[in-house]
């Protein structure tokens, strides 16, 4: 009885009896009552036949017209000519339009007054999404059956939480939701349903974070400023108010024993690196080591250029492990680092392999997090620390998806760019423009990327597809030198090439999109990508971040020539949105939740009523309850939420490890 209400509407229509005069545009859908004057059945062409009711209705007529396939076995209207006799009452629903004889309906539905109230008439009607063999009006018939009866399905939400958030009981809702009175009747039935649906999965969040919390300590860092000052002096630019704001937050997490576990988001060039230097500077003073990791050799390389830089002249021994690394060499870094001699380790999520040890780990910073599958503090809790962890992405997440996917996690936001930025300037344009854009760019001392697209899951193909544009590219600019970057090539060669387009050596760079993450070269101002309409809006978003980082104007080109309307779509919003948590909600918006997180869908469950594009504030307020809820009773044994504990294990106990209760 529960599952049958359990098997929400997809949506409603509307059919509630209307007069003419508010019917709306020729088109719409309308329901309405009239008395049966005449009925007749005829030919519409070799396959068709066409019933046809004149309709009284309050002085006005209404033909209403139904279309049945022709059958040589039976009278597809023989049941209707029994039934439609002149002077029986006849709810119809269907576009209504004009028609040679007046005002005609196209009829998708219809029944009999009965004097009782109907399911399918006179009302908001449920529409549900069938599953094979089920007929819609006979499940909404069994579902207007049931509906009383739902006093029988248990209610997990907390009496005081319903309260509280001034919902409507369970069986109202459930009620509501398939037969809603009225459209706000609906809507406080969804609210209900989508509140109890993320509603559980805070809960979870919320106990995974307190069992966390509860667990073993990390190391209270607290500053001595011995290397952070000189630090900051070094750097010669002060940090931004956001960066500040945001070092304080993580600096107040790392000065408590309780394991900081906080997500840092900021756009490409917003300065998280230094922030990220801060903290492993921090953990540091503090006598601890801590682990600067990236989702590619490439970019831990980079980082480690970066670090030579920023910490040339402190005393702090660091060292880069990477897998490409000399075999000796590594391996003294491993000695090195389980003695305790290497307090900052930069490397690849490779480093929490099993057989890196550490002396006493106090910090994991992880760039770019979004690139990891599996959930690496998992990883570190099997290895038996409790460091602090530092989750930084420049792919802005919506809201919403930060307070559910990453929902055990604090967040931060450098929601501003360092000053004296230059402008990025986004085009939609001919390959011919682009590849002038890049000749002005050299010409005038500049350098440019030009992107080739991923094809889908084949390597092969990436490959081929950048290696025929690398082509391309040198027989078009004879004159420059042109290089080459690809996930394929080995890490020297990667280096080698990287290093020389850093060094300016390298005019042009073919790539594929391994140049998305990270790579830092402010000379170059161009940014091509061809076959733009194969990319997302945040994968182009964040492309577009690689330009635009020194001191000159810098213009992105995305060159697509026949997009498909979507995608058309896509290549204009970047061309008028440079927000990038604009152009992430609006891929959320546009892609949904599944697709928009792609493979890495990190535990999220399905959503049938609530909606992680629009339910912001709703998301807001259920996490609010939820942490509030296990803040006073942490395990849940408490009677009132007995039903609550055991709906969460049951969903949540094997996604989250920890959200186990009472
Ligand atoms: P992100 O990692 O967020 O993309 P980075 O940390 O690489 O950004 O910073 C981008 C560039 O801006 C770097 O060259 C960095 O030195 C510089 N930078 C960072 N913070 C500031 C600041 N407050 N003022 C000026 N330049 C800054
Ligand atoms: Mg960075």
């Amino acid at each position: 009885m529960g599952d049958l209400l359990r098997h929400y509407p997809r949506t409603h229509e509307d059919r509630r009896l209307k007069k003419p005069e508010a019917w709306g545009a020729p088109g719409s859908a309308v329901a309405l009552v009239g008395t049966v004057k005449d009925f007749q059945v005829s030919g519409g062409g070799k396959d068709l036949l066409i019933g046809r009711a004149v309709l009284a209705m309050e002085g006005k007529s209404v033909e209403a017209l139904w279309f049945r396939r022709r059958s040589f076995r039976f009278d597809p209207f023989d049941g209707m000519k029994k039934k439609l006799l002149p002077g029986t009452r006849l709810f119809v629903y269907g576009p209504w339009q004009y028609g040679p004889r007046g005002l005609e309906i196209r009829v998708e539905d219809h029944d009999f007054p009965t004097g009782e109230p109907s399911p399918h008439m006179d009302r908001l009607v449920p529409v549900y999404d069938l599953t094979e063999g089920l007929d819609g009006k006979w499940l909404r018939a069994m579902a207007w059956k049931v509906r009383g009866g739902v006093s029988e399905v248990p209610d997990v939400l907390p009496g005081a939480v319903r309260e509280k958030y001034a919902l409507p009981n369970l069986a109202e809702a459930l009620g509501e939701f398939h037969f809603p009175s009225d459209l706000a009747l609906l809507g406080r039935a969804r609210r209900r349903l989508a509140f109890d649906e993320f509603f559980s999965l805070e809960v979870a969040l919320a106990r995974v974070r307190q069992v966390r919390d509860d667990g073993p300590p990390a190391p209270v860092c607290q500053p001595t400023r011995e290397l952070l000052s000189p630090f900051r002096k070094a750097l010669g630019f002060d940090f931004t108010p956001a960066q500040k704001r945001v070092i304080n937050e993580i600096f107040s997490d790392m000065a408590l024993a309780r394991p900081m576990n906080r997500l840092l988001m900021g756009e490409v060039g917003s300065g998280k690196t230094v922030v990220a230097v801060s903290a492993l500077l921090l953990a540091v003073e503090a006598g601890r080591q801590a682990v600067l990791m990236a989702p590619t050799e490439i970019l831990a390389e980079q980082h480690a250029h970066g670090l030579s830089r920023i910490l040339k002249g402190l005393p702090v021994r660091w060292a880069l492990l990477t897998g490409g690394r000399k075999k000796a060499e590594s391996r003294l870094n491993r000695e090195a680092l389980a003695a305790g001699d290497i307090q900052i380790a930069v490397g690849t999520h490779a480093l929490l392999e099993d057989q890196v040890a550490f002396k006493n780990l106090g910090l994991v910073v992880i760039d770019e997090q979004h690139r990891f599958g599996v959930d690496q503090r998992a990883t570190l809790g099997a290895k038996g620390v409790s460091p602090h962890v530092l989750l930084m992405t420049a792919t802005p997440i919506p809201r919403t998806l930060a307070l559910t996917v990453y929902g055990d996690l604090s967040v931060s936001v450098i929601d501003q760019l360092p000053p004296g930025r230059p402008i990025i300037t986004t085009h939609w344009s001919k390959e011919g423009e682009a590849l002038s854009a890049v000749r002005r760019a050299v010409a005038q001392g500049r350098q440019a990327y030009v992107v080739f697209p991923l094809v889908q899951e084949s390597e092969r193909l990436d490959l081929k597809a950048v290696l025929k544009g690398w082509e391309h590219l040198k027989e078009a600019f004879p004159d420059i030198p042109v290089g080459l970057l690809h996930g394929k090539l080995k890490s020297a060669e990667k280096e080698a090439a990287m290093s020389a387009f850093a060094r300016g050596e390298l005019k042009i760079l073919a790539a594929t999109p391994v140049i998305e993450v990270g790579i830092d070269v402010a000379n170059a101002t161009v940014l091509v990508v061809m076959n733009a309409e194969r990319f997302g809006l945040a994968q182009l978003h964040q492309l577009r971040g690689r330009i635009g980082r020194g001191v000159h104007p810098s213009s992105f080109h995305l060159v697509s020539d026949a997009p498909s309307a979507d995608a058309a779509e896509r290549i204009k919003l970047l061309c008028q949105i440079k927000d990038g948590f604009k152009l992430a909600e609006e891929d959320l918006r546009r892609r949904g939740p599944g697709e928009f997180l792609g493979e890495a869908q990190h535990g999220l469950p399905e959503f049938r009523v609530g909606n992680l594009a629009t339910d912001g504030p709703l998301i807001t307020e259920s996490r609010e309850a939820a942490f509030e809820l296990i803040k006073q009773d942490p395990s849940l044994t408490h009677p009132d939420h007995r039903a609550l504990a055991e709906d969460v294990t049951r969903r949540f106990a094997t996604r989250f490890r920890f959200a186990q209760v009472a």
